[in-house]
């Protein structure tokens, strides 16, 4: 069994986004040259996620749009009184900071609409995102 891992940076524009990471992910998987394993896409920052859907402009701002309305960045938050990003943390931590996929015949296993779509939760930013891939 081999372990391939690399990492790339994205740089976010707004507070909160929504960047396609699908064509990166899938040279890296190409790259590898692993033909059967799992890819695990993890992003090391506390304050942005991961999700597999949709790359379909009105679904982007409904993403959008759910992450204001559910994380509002005006409550009454504790970790406001030390950081002013309580509504980025709680968003990262229950939309979740990694998702995997199976790979099969050297290809990520997705739906057609299950492209890895990267959450910036409190941007501008400079993240980074680290793949690691497990097979053979
Ligand atoms: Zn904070």
């Amino acid at each position: 069994m081999k372990v391939f891992q690399e990492e790339f940076e994205v740089l976010t524009k707004k507070r909160i986004e929504v960047i396609d990471i699908t064509e990166k992910v899938e040279s890296i998987v190409e790259k590898s040259k692993i033909k059967n394993g799992i890819c695990q896409i993890f992003l090391p920052h506390a304050t942005s996620a991961i999700i597999l859907e949709e790359n379909e402009e009105g679904l982007i701002s409904d993403i959008e749009n759910y992450i204001k309305k559910n994380f509002p960045s005006n409550a009454d938050y504790e970790h406001n009184k030390v950081d002013d990003n309580a509504d980025s943390h709680l968003a990262s931590g229950f939309i979740g900071q990694s998702r995997s996929y199976p790979i099969k015949n050297g290809e990520i296993l997705r739906g057609t609409w299950q492209r890895p779509l990267l959450l910036e939760l409190d941007g501008p930013r400079r993240r980074k995102v680290f793949i690691t891939i497990i097979g053979e």
